[in-house]
């Protein structure tokens, strides 16, 4: 006898979405969808796989992502190739690859599995699911302010806007950027207090030192020297700070709750002017669903002429964990009818009746009953599938061309219809 083999599993940290998980994505989906598509979103859709190089330019050498985070590899033709971390740089490498950015704007989304080797945790995975917006060409606050309110119009749908909060910041420009960067090294060398400081700052200050002041580390040592760094803010240009302004002003004005949280600074090179993160306090230490920015700058840096750009990406899994907080989430049933099937003339009578109602009835979702068994059995089949009626059909049915139908939800006697009848009454009880 052949020995068994041993289980193949997945890989760590990417995982697969069983059946009954599907049903909140194509929930979440949906909705996403619909709230793009209600200003004026289109899709575009991207490879899954780029050139190592592009993720590189875009996102920067020196960010944990292109450090530690990349799956990068060399193909057949040796060139090194990285399936993407992110969906921005691809994106936009697109849009200058087609020419859609001359003189034109753009909005745009994507929607598809990143993959970061990070170490996998609740809310972290190695291969995630991000939904992205882009805006390309248009370069007032106003485009800005659509971000947020794309994202707060669709926590509001989905029911968690009271479990989440808007951090905002500028980060000005690169050249505003630079100056801050050198004050706050200034800021941190003066202290002459490195010994003191604890190893995740370090780190930290030694990659980039902005990325120094979020640091989650609380001795009081490192404390101190990070609430008396200097405050980006100050350095901002007159420009930086009247799109600030006026971004802050429009959010204002729609009733948009915030707070700027000036150690938002984001762990991704390409970012100027606004950024912002929306917040959950309620799944640990990754709590951030959704994140973005604009990101000027990056589109000369891809080779593209001197232009605009915003968008933000939300992490699926971490907005369906917040879902599964929810009592009353309204999915849509996968099945409306089971067909019961009892002897041979029912069977053949049941699957061509099966092909009439789905002809007829448009969006009708029917399954019907295989492999045979008892009444009580496929009984028991009917109310697991979660449908709201069974149809039966036995012999008697069969002979007569008629069924009956049940109500698997509400007590209701069975009765019996005729085929026509049939159609008429699921059309009302189903609104088809
Ligand atoms: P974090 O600080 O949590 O590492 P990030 O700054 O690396 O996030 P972005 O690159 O801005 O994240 O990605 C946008 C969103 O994608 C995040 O806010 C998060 O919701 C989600 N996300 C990022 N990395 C992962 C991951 N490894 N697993 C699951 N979701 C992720
Ligand atoms: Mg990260």
């Amino acid at each position: 006898m052949a020995k068994q083999q041993q289980a193949i599993q997945s890989i760590r940290g990417m995982h697969d979405i069983l059946p009954e998980q599907s049903s909140y994505w194509h929930w979440l989906e949906k909705n996403i969808k619909e709230v793009v598509g209600s200003y004026g979103y289109q899709e575009i859709r991207l490879p899954i796989v780029e050139k190592t190089e592009l993720f590189k330019r875009s996102i920067g050498e020196v960010t944990d992502i292109v450090e530690k985070e990349m799956y990068t590899f060399d193909d057949r033709n040796n060139d090194s190739l990285t399936l993407r971390p992110e969906g921005t740089a691809g994106c936009l490498r697109a849009c200058l690859e087609h020419g859609l950015l001359h003189n034109q704007s753009h909005r745009l989304w994507y929607y598809g599995p990143m993959f970061r080797h990070e170490r996998p945790q609740k809310g972290r995975y190695r291969q995630f699911y991000q939904f992205g917006v882009e805006a390309y060409g248009i370069s007032g606050p106003d485009i800005d302010a659509e971000m947020i309110l794309i994202t707060h119009r669709l926590w509001k749908k989905l029911g968690i806007l009271d479990k989440v909060e808007l951090q905002i910041n500028s980060l000005g420009t690169s050249e505003e950027r630079l100056k801050y960067q050198i004050a706050v090294r200034d800021h941190f060398n003066n202290r002459g207090m490195f010994a003191k400081f604890d190893s995740d700052f370090v780190e930290r200050y030694q990659r980039n030192p902005l990325r120094a002041l979020d640091s989650k580390s609380d001795t009081p040592a490192t404390q101190d020297a990070i609430n008396t760094a200097p405050k980006l803010s100050d350095y901002l240009g007159e420009e930086s700070r009247k799109h600030f302004d006026e971004f802050k002003q429009i959010l204002d004005e729609l009733k948009i709750q915030y707070r700027v949280n000036e150690r938002l600074v984001r762990g991704l090179d390409y970012y100027s002017k606004t950024v912002f993160e929306w917040v959950t306090d309620e799944l640990g230490s990754q709590g951030t669903i959704c994140a973005g920015g604009r990101y000027d700058g990056l589109i000369e840096q891809l080779g593209g002429k001197p232009n605009h750009a915003i968008g933000f990406a939300m992490g699926m899994e971490r907005i369906l964990a917040l879902v599964e907080l929810l009592e009353n989430v309204d999915i849509a049933p996968t099945v409306d009818v089971y067909m019961i099937r009892v002897g041979e003339a029912a069977e053949q009578a049941g699957m061509i009746l099966a092909e009439r109602l789905r002809d007829q009835l448009d969006g009708l979702k029917l399954q019907v009953n295989f492999g045979g068994g008892s009444f009580k059995s496929q009984f028991k089949k009917a109310d697991k599938s979660g449908a709201a009626y069974a149809i039966i059909i036995g012999d008697d049915e069969a002979q007569r061309g008629d069924v009956a139908l049940k109500s698997l939800r509400v007590e209701q006697e069975q009765i019996t219809l005729n085929h026509d009848d049939l159609i008429d009454r699921l059309k009302s009880h189903l609104s088809l």
